[in-house]
């Protein structure tokens, strides 16, 4: 399992709805939680590493709250949206080391089936909103350069090949 970097074809892929947590997509979840961990990365979609299953991990820090938490969802959906909106810079596994300001709403209801296959609905507000918003986008093949105009999002990703290639070219 490993990260895929824009604009690779599956991260525009929709991932399929899971008709029943197996427990071998539990263990995708727990690979995805450890790579989403070393990269450092605050979440992680199925669809960056390749797997079009409706997964998502989240590892979240709030560090004015004081708030930690690491968990996974199957199938999340957002059910609501607020009407406030707010600009944050977001940042992407996919792309690496490219960062822009996008506007979203400011707080959501999410529903989503937990590792216990549980349904949870839980309403969730700031930095957790945001990242999970951008974690259930990748699940319908859409990344967050899609807010920015075509100019902006294709010089993103020229400049994540070009740092591809200039690994590349340090390992030979
Ligand atoms: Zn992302």
């Amino acid at each position: 399992m490993e990260i895929l970097l824009a604009p690779h074809p599956l991260l525009r892929q929709k991932a399929n709805k899971l008709k029943i947590i197996k427990e071998e997509d539990i263990k995708i979840a727990n690979q995805m939680m450890e790579i989403m961990d070393k990269a450092p990365g605050v979440g992680l979609a199925a669809n960056q590493v390749g797997i079009l299953k409706q997964i998502v991990t989240i590892n979240f820090e709030d560090k004015v709250n004081n708030k930690k938490s690491k968990y996974i969802l199957f199938n999340p959906s957002i059910i609501k949206y607020s009407i406030e909106t707010v600009v944050m810079e977001e940042g992407c596994l996919s792309l690496p080391e490219q960062y822009a300001d996008v506007e979203r709403p400011q707080d959501i209801v999410v529903e989503y089936i937990d590792e216990n296959k549980k349904t949870v609905k839980r309403a969730v507000e700031g930095y957790e909103a945001r990242i999970l918003q951008h974690e259930i986008d990748h699940l319908s093949g859409k990344l967050f350069v899609d807010y920015l105009s075509s100019l902006k999002r294709n010089i993103l990703i020229k400049k994540v090949k070009k740092l591809q290639n200039l690994k590349k070219n340090n390992e030979r």
